[in-house]
């Protein structure tokens, strides 16, 4: 076996050392998490970039096996945004000097979703003086979606591939043409060459996941060279099918470390993309973000979602901060990244340096 530091000295690594790395644990792991944060000072520095969430609808035309949202789940009370609401969301994040939003709604694809971002995106704009930035996560849209969006001022898309491995991604969706792996890669590859920077991202410690497939996780990244990324443990739901296979996950704690360790060593292999710390991670301890931001994540979303929508948005179960008002998270976010030696990114749109530098 190849010893830890010696596989973090390297200027390449293996799939099978990248499967070593996921597996270390103790005085390894804390090696690991010592050399992305090396890392992330020497090429981001300490500087935490914030997002303002938006979750603009939990309606879904899709079925995907692990969401608490999904379309066959009737349990779910559905709701849409007015703009009205958005704005003053977009609003308050400009009031607070949070540089940047994210909007994040279930998959609808329709000629009213499509106007309805649009409108969002124009508005967005003008209320704050163009100076608001825009990442978009709405899912899988045309071409044509993305560059009218595109076009109109967003300028960041956020689309997980969830998993890299085409099997493992066929166990955790309906296998029909509504959820179609090439179908999620092609529009990862549209959104990048109309100009987008690109996210993506996978679940942790899902059902049938291997350290395989999570070392294909990271080299595909690697590989298609994205400017983002948003990953975080996969967490239960009871009303979905993959409650079923509850007791075949591995533990939340391992699940956790296991998320920290991804993040640890994307850090390491990208060295200037931007990485978000999830609120997924802080579903399983409160103090989960700030330990992401520690090993190499630095982009921070906090929730500025009207309060009375925050429940209805639940992707998995016990998801935290819905009784939050948003000066409360903002608040908490700043004093947990002043105890960890970072400072908020106040008024910046926090681009990822890995795009801006391609581009020049
Ligand atoms: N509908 C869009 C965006 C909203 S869902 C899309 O699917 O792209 C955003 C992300 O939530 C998904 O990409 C998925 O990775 C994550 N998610 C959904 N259910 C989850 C669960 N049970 N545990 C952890 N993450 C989950
Ligand atoms: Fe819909 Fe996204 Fe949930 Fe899939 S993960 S059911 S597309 S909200």
């Amino acid at each position: 076996m190849t010893s830890i530091t010696s596989i973090l000295d390297k200027s390449t690594v293996t799939k099978s050392d990248l499967i070593e790395l996921l597996k270390c644990e103790g005085a390894d792991m804390e090696l690991l998490f010592a050399k992305a944060a090396k890392v992330k000072q020497e090429f981001i520095g300490n500087g935490v970039a914030l997002r303002g969430l938006i979750e603009l609808s939990n309606s879904c035309s899709k079925d995907c096996y692990y969401c608490g949202i999904r379309k066959s789940n009737n349990e779910t009370k559905r709701y849409f945004l007015s703009e009205e609401d958005v704005l003053e969301a977009a609003q308050f994040a400009h009031n607070q000097g949070i540089g940047s939003l994210a909007i994040q709604s279930g998959e609808i694809c329709s000629d009213f979703f499509t106007e309805k971002i649009s409108s969002i995106i124009k508005g967005v704009k003008k209320i704050s003086n163009n100076q608001l930035g825009i990442t978009l996560s709405c899912g899988e849209q045309s071409r044509e979606t993305y560059k009218q969006w595109f076009d109109l001022g967003a300028h960041r898309y956020l689309l997980r591939i969830e998993s890299s491995n085409a099997e493992l991604y066929n166990k955790i969706h309906p296998m029909d043409e509504n959820h179609n792996h090439q179908h999620r890669l092609n529009c990862l590859k549209d959104l990048k060459s109309l100009g987008f920077q690109t996210g993506t991202g996978v679940m942790i410690g899902l059902p049938f996941q291997t350290y395989e497939d999570l070392a294909g996780d990271l080299l595909f990244m690697k590989e298609f060279d994205i400017d983002m990324c948003g990953m975080g443990p996969y967490l239960e739901h009871s009303e979905t099918p993959l409650y079923d296979y509850r007791n075949h996950l591995l533990s939340l704690e391992k699940r956790y470390e296991l998320s920290l360790k991804m993040i640890a060593i994307l850090r390491i292999l990208m060295k200037d993309i931007n990485i978000a710390s999830t609120t997924a991670l802080q579903a399983i301890k409160p103090e989960g973000r700030m330990k992401a931001i520690e090993v190499g994540a630095n982009i921070l979303m906090p929730n500025i979602s009207p309060g009375k929508s925050r429940e209805d948005y639940s992707l998995y179960m016990n998801k935290p901060g819905t009784k939050d008002t948003p000066e409360d998270g903002l608040l908490k976010l700043s004093k947990g990244l002043e105890s960890i030696n970072h400072r908020m990114l106040i008024n910046e749109w926090g681009d990822s340096k890995h795009f801006l530098k391609k581009k020049q």
